[in-house]
C-alpha cells in the first residue's frame, strides 16, 4: 500500500537537471553542458526516509507554450500525470531568465517547489540570492542546492515531500496582465468553468492564457474536447485580440511575455538578489568570449582546436593501438600452434579474432578521441561552435541547433548517427529537423573512424592527421550540400531564427570527463562484443562455406606433391623439419619451394573463397562496382558494412587473412592491403569516400524510421548509397587517370 510519491525535475536547459537526477537516482545520466542533450523524460527510483520516491527527468525548456518538442513533453507529462510534486530546477546565476518558466508553472497551477541550483556559480559572480525573500514572494519553498557536489539536496527532498503531502488541489497563481487581458482571463475562465472544459487536465486559468496565447496545442485539444465551447472561445478570444491589436498593436501573447517579465523584475528588485561587484563588469566567460567567438579569430581558433584534438587523439593514441594489436596478434599465433587445423581453428582466427580483434584494437583511439570530445563539451566550448557555425548552416538551410547533432553523429569524428538522428528532436522547424536529420550519417562516425584510419594509415602513412582532418572537412561539406539540396527540393521551406544561448565556460570535472569518456567507450565495446561478433561470424561462415569440393582440394594437393618432387629430397626435407622445430634460417632452394606451396596454397583459399556464398554475391557485384575500383572481396566488406560500419574492417580482415594463409607473414591488414594488387591510392580514395557516404548502417536506418517515417529511412539508404556511388566512381576514373 505504500504508493511511491512522484516527482518531476523541470527547468531550464542546462540548469543541472539532469546533474540534480543522476545524484539522486544514483543513475549515470548523460550531463550536458548545452541545451538539448535530454530530450525524452527519464525515471528513476530512490529512497529517503524509507520512502518509495519516482523521479522524472524532463527534457529542458525555457517556456510552456508549445513550440517545440521539449514544451509539449514537458506539459503533456505533467497534465496527463500529475506528479505530487514538480521540482522547478532554477539556475541563480541566472535567475531573471530561469523565473520566467517558473511563472508559467505557477500559472498552471502544479503543486511547486524550487531547486535553487548553482548557487556556487552564482557566488563567484558575487550573486547572493536571498531565497527566503524570494519564497516568500513567490508563495512557493525554495531550498538552495549545489546539484554538482549534492549539497542541499536531501533538505530539498524534505521539502518536496511536505509539498508532495499537502492535498492541495492545483492552483493557478495569478500574475496581472494588466486590465484588459485580466478581465478577458475572467471572463473565459467562467465559460470554461461553466462547462468543465478540459478541467481534467487544465486549471481554467491556464486553458484561459493559453487561448490568448493562440497556443496551437491547446486550441487542437479544445477542438477535439468540445467542439461548440472551442468556437465560443475562439471567437472570444478573437474580438479581444483584435481590440488589443488596434488600441495597443501588438498581439496578446506579447503583452502576456511582458508582463511575466514584469512579474519577475519586481519580483527581484524587492531585494531577492545582491551584486557584490559593480553589475557591469564582464564576467569571465563573456571575456573569453570576446575572443573565442569573435567574427575573424573564432573560426580560427576553432580549427585549431578541432586539429588539436586530432593531433592529441593520433599521436597520444599510438601506443597503446599498437600494444592492443600485438595481443591480438599473439593470441592469433597462439591459438593457431595450439588448436589442430579445421574449422573451428578457421572460424576462431578468421571469425572471432580477425574480426573483433580489429575493432578492439582501435578501443585506446577511441578513448583518446572522446576524452577530448568530453573536454570540449563539459568546458562550455562545444556551444560556442554551434554558435559560431549557425551562421554557415543557415546558409544551406539549416540552424545552429543543427550542430549538435551534427557534432553527435561524429563531426569532430567518433561520435554515433543514432544519438545524433536522435538530438535533431530539439530543432523547432519540422523542415529543417528533417533536413538535419538525414544528413547526420554523413558524418564520420565511431565505426567509421577505425576505417578511416586503417585505409590512411596504410595508404598516406606520412600526414595522417591532416588526410583525418580532410576528410572530416569533407563529410561537413558534403552534408552541408546534400542538406541545401534537400532544403531547396523535397524539404522547400522557410527558415527560424537561432535562439541557443551560451552557457558559462565552466572548467570540467576529472570524474565527469571520466564517465563520458567510458560510457562512450564502453558503447563501442559492447557493439563490438555483441552485435559485430555475431556479424563477424556470420560473414566467416558465408565466406566458407559451401568450400571446395573433394576433388577440387585433391587437384591443389596433387600440385603440391607435384612441385614438391621437382626438388631434391634434402630440401624437401630441411622445409618440413624447419616447420616443425620454427627453425628460420633456410637455403635459398628451400625458400623457393616454400614461396611455391604457399603460391598454391593461396590460390587454393582464393579459390574457396570466390567459390562461397558472399563470394558469389560479392562477384555478382564486380563489373558495376569495378566502376569505382572494387574487386569482389571488398564488396563483401561494403555489404557487411550495412550491418554496422565497424565490419567492414573485421571483414576486410577476415577476406584478406583467408586469401593470404602465409603463417610466418605477420603484417598486419592495412600492409597486406598495400600489397594487394587490387589496392592502390586512388582505390583507397575511392573506397573512404563510398565507406564515409553510402547507406547509414541498419541501426541508424532503423532510428530515422523511428523519427520520421519508413518512407524518409528507404529514402536514406537510397539517397547516401547513390549518392556515394557516384561520388566514388568519379574519384576512381579521375584519379586513375594520373596514375
Ligand atoms: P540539464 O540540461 O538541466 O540537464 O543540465 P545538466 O545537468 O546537464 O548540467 C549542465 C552543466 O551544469 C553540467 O556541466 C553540470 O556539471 C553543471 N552543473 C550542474 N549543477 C551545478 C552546480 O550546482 N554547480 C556547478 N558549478 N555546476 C553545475
Ligand atoms: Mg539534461
Amino acid at each position: 500500500m505504500n504508493k511511491a510519491t512522484t516527482m518531476a525535475l523541470a527547468g531550464n536547459p542546462n540548469a543541472g537537471k539532469t546533474t540534480l537526477f543522476n545524484a539522486l537516482t544514483g543513475a549515470r545520466q548523460h550531463v550536458g553542458n548545452y541545451p538539448g542533450i535530454t530530450v525524452d523524460h527519464k525515471e528513476g527510483y530512490f529512497k529517503h526516509d524509507g520512502r518509495d520516491i519516482t523521479l522524472t527527468d524532463l527534457p529542458g525548456t525555457y517556456s510552456l507554450t508549445a513550440y517545440s518538442v521539449e514544451e509539449v513533453v514537458t506539459r503533456d507529462f505533467l497534465t496527463t500525470r500529475k506528479p505530487d510534486v514538480v521540482i522547478n530546477i532554477v539556475d541563480a546565476s541566472n535567475l531573471e531568465r530561469n523565473l520566467y518558466l517558473t511563472t508559467q508553472f505557477l500559472e498552471m497551477g502544479v503543486p511547486l517547489i524550487i531547486a535553487l541550483n548553482m548557487v556556487d556559480v552564482a557566488k563567484d559572480r558575487g550573486i547572493e540570492v536571498r531565497f527566503q525573500k524570494l519564497s516568500e514572494l513567490l508563495g512557493v519553498s525554495v531550498v538552495p542546492i549545489i546539484a554538482r557536489t549534492g549539497k542541499g539536496t536531501d533538505a530539498l527532498i524534505k521539502e518536496a515531500l511536505k509539498v508532495a503531502d499537502s492535498d492541495k488541489q492545483w492552483d493557478s497563481h495569478d500574475i496581472s496582465y494588466g486590465e484588459e487581458l485580466d478581465e478577458a482571463v475572467m471572463d473565459i475562465m467562467s465559460i470554461v468553468e461553466d462547462r468543465s472544459f478540459l478541467q481534467d487536465e487544465y486549471h481554467s486559468r491556464f486553458t484561459a492564457i493559453k487561448y490568448l496565447e493562440h497556443d496551437d496545442q491547446m486550441l487542437n485539444k479544445g477542438q477535439e474536447f468540445d467542439a461548440t465551447v472551442a468556437k465560443k472561445l475562439e471567437q472570444t478570444i478573437g474580438i479581444i485580440s483584435d481590440h488589443i491589436q488596434k488600441t495597443m498593436d501588438v498581439y496578446p501573447e506579447a503583452i502576456i511575455a511582458d508582463h511575466r517579465y514584469g512579474f519577475i523584475k519586481s519580483i527581484i528588485r524587492q531585494g531577492v538578489m545582491t551584486h557584490k561587484f559593480d553589475t557591469d563588469r564582464l564576467y569571465t566567460s563573456d571575456k573569453i568570449d570576446k575572443v573565442l567567438t569573435n567574427r575573424l579569430l573564432g573560426p580560427v581558433v576553432m580549427l585549431g582546436i578541432l586539429f588539436g584534438l586530432y593531433q592529441f587523439t593520433f599521436s597520444w593514441s599510438e601506443l597503446p593501438v599498437a600494444l592492443v594489436e600485438n595481443v591480438f596478434t599473439w593470441l592469433g599465433a597462439t591459438i593457431d600452434q595450439t588448436l589442430p587445423d579445421g574449422m573451428l581453428k578457421s572460424m576462431i582466427i578468421s571469425g572471432v579474432i580477425d574480426g573483433v580483434g580489429g575493432v578492439l584494437g582501435f578501443v585506446p583511439l577511441i578513448m583518446f578521441m572522446f576524452f577530448g570530445i568530453a573536454v570540449l563539451e563539459d568546458s562550455g566550448y562545444l556551444a560556442r561552435v554551434a554558435f559560431m557555425m549557425d551562421r554557415i548552416f543557415h546558409f544551406f538551410g539549416l540552424h545552429g541547433s543543427s550542430v549538435m547533432p551534427f557534432i553527435v553523429s561524429g563531426g569532430i569524428a567518433g561520435g554515433c548517427a543514432v544519438p545524433g538522428v536522435m538530438a535533431t528532436r530539439t530543432l523547432r522547424s519540422p523542415k529543417e529537423r528533417m533536413a538535419t536529420l538525414l544528413t547526420v550519417p554523413f558524418m564520420n562516425c565511431g565505426a567509421k573512424v577505425p576505417v578511416l584510419v586503417l585505409l590512411i594509415g596504410a595508404f598516406f602513412a606520412d600526414h595522417k592527421a591532416l588526410y583525418m582532418f580532410l576528410f572530416t572537412m569533407l563529410a561537413w561539406l558534403v552534408a552541408l550540400v546534400a542538406a541545401k539540396f534537400l532544403r531547396v527540393t523535397v524539404l522547400r521551406g522557410e527558415s527560424t531564427p537561432f535562439v541557443m544561448e551560451l552557457p558559462p565556460y565552466r572548467f570540467p570535472t576529472l570524474q565527469g570527463l571520466f564517465i563520458h569518456t567510458w560510457e562512450r567507450t564502453w558503447q563501442y565495446i559492447k557493439k563490438a562484443g555483441t552485435v559485430i561478433l555475431g556479424i563477424s561470424i556470420l560473414l566467416w561462415a558465408l565466406m566458407t562455406f559451401p568450400g571446395l569440393s573433394d576433388m577440387e582440394k585433391a587437384q591443389f594437393e596433387s600440385l603440391r606433391t607435384e612441385i614438391s618432387h621437382s626438388f631434391p629430397t634434402e630440401i624437401q626435407q630441411e622445409l618440413s623439419q624447419s616447420i616443425d622445430s620454427k627453425e628460420k634460417k633456410l637455403s635459398q632452394r628451400a625458400i623457393e619451394l616454400k614461396n611455391k606451396l604457399s603460391d598454391i596454397d593461396k590460390e587454393e583459399s582464393g579459390q574457396m573463397l570466390r567459390n562461397s556464398i558472399a563470394g558469389k554475391i560479392g562477384r555478382v557485384f564486380e563489373p558495376v562496382s569495378s566502376y569505382a575500383g572494387f574487386d569482389w572481396k571488398t564488396n563483401i566488406a561494403m555489404l557487411g558494412g550495412f550491418a554496422a560500419k565497424e565490419v567492414i574492417i573485421s571483414t576486410l580482415g577476415t577476406v584478406y587473412s583467408m586469401g593470404d594463409v602465409d603463417a610466418d607473414d605477420a603484417s598486419s591488414l592495412g600492409d597486406r592491403l598495400v600489397n594487394d594488387p587490387g589496392w592502390n591510392s586512388v582505390v583507397a580514395v575511392s573506397a573512404l569516400i563510398f565507406i564515409m557516404f553510402y547507406a547509414p548502417c541498419f541501426v541508424t536506418v532503423v532510428c530515422i524510421a523511428k523519427e520520421a517515417s519508413w518512407k524518409w529511412a528507404g529514402f536514406s539508404v537510397a539517397f547516401n548509397t547513390l549518392f556515394a556511388f557516384f561520388a566514388a566512381v568519379s574519384v576512381f576514373q579521375i584519379g586513375s587517370l594520373f596514375t
